[in-house]
C-alpha cells in the first residue's frame, strides 16, 4: 500500500469512537485498557504501515505469533505491538482504530455494515467480563465514527479485494453462531439503522 493510501485512510479513522473514554469501561488495575494488552488484542499491520508510523515516531515491533495465527493473515500482513503503556493516539494503526468492528457481508455478500468482532463480544474467561463492553453497549458508539469507519472499509477493500474473503467467511461465522447458540448478531449501519435481526 503507498503511503498516500494509508494517509487517506488514516484520515477517514480520526473519529473518536464514543464521545467518552472507553477505556473507563474496560480498564484493567493496572490502568491500560482491555484491547491494548497483547494477551488480549493484537492488532495487525500491513508492512508498508509498519514502515509509515515508525517512521513518524511510533515504535510498531513485530509479534510473535503461533503458525495458525500467522497463517490467518493476508499477504503483506503482520502481527505487532505498540510497546506503549500510554496510547500515543496520532500514532495507532488502522487496526486499533477500527477495533472492535469489522465489516458484515449479508447472504449474498452485500456490505451491511459494521458487527463486533467475535473475539470482542466474548465473555473473557479469566475475569468473566465481556472483553469489549461496547459490544453491548453499542449505543454509546457515535455515528459520525460508523459513517467514516464504513467509508474506510469500503476504500481499504477497493484498495485490497482479496481481504473480501476473509470477511465474508467471519460473517458466515456469525450466523453459525447466532443459529447454534443464540448469539445476536448486532449490525451498526451508516444511516443510523442499527439492525439487530437474524436474517442478515
Ligand atoms: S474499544 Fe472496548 S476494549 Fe477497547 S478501550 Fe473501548 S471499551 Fe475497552
Ligand atoms: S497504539 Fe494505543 S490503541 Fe493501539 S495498542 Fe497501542 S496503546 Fe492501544
Amino acid at each position: 500500500m503507498h503511503p498516500t493510501d494509508i494517509s487517506r485512510l488514516v484520515e477517514l479513522l480520526d473519529e473518536d469512537i464514543t464521545a467518552f473514554d472507553c477505556a473507563q469501561l474496560c480498564r484493567g488495575a493496572d490502568g491500560m485498557a482491555y484491547c491494548c494488552k497483547t494477551q488480549n488484542f493484537v492488532p495487525v499491520l500491513y508492512r508498508e504501515e509498519q514502515t509509515y508510523w515508525n517512521e513518524r515516531g511510533a515504535h510498531w515491533q513485530e509479534y510473535p505469533v503461533t503458525v495458525k495465527e500467522e497463517a490467518a493473515l493476508s499477504v503483506g500482513q503482520v502481527f505487532c505491538s505498540c510497546a506503549l503503556s500510554t496510547c500515543q493516539r496520532d500514532l495507532r494503526s488502522l487496526s486499533c482504530r477500527t477495533y472492535p468492528l469489522e465489516p458484515y457481508f449479508g447472504y449474498s455478500g452485500e456490505f451491511l455494515g459494521l458487527t463486533f468482532l467475535a473475539t470482542a463480544s466474548e465473555v473473557d474467561r479469566e475475569t468473566g467480563r465481556l472483553r469489549c463492553p461496547l459490544s453491548r453497549q453499542y449505543r454509546s458508539i457515535r455515528q459520525q465514527f460508523i459513517n467514516k469507519t464504513t467509508l474506510f472499509f469500503d476504500q481499504l477493500l477497493a484498495l485490497r479485494p482479496e481481504e473480501k474473503e476473509a470477511y465474508l467467511q467471519s460473517s458466515r461465522r456469525h450466523r453459525k453462531r447466532h443459529r447454534e447458540c443464540g448469539i445476536q448478531i448486532i449490525v451498526l449501519r451508516p444511516d443510523d439503522a442499527v439492525l439487530e435481526k437474524i436474517n442478515l
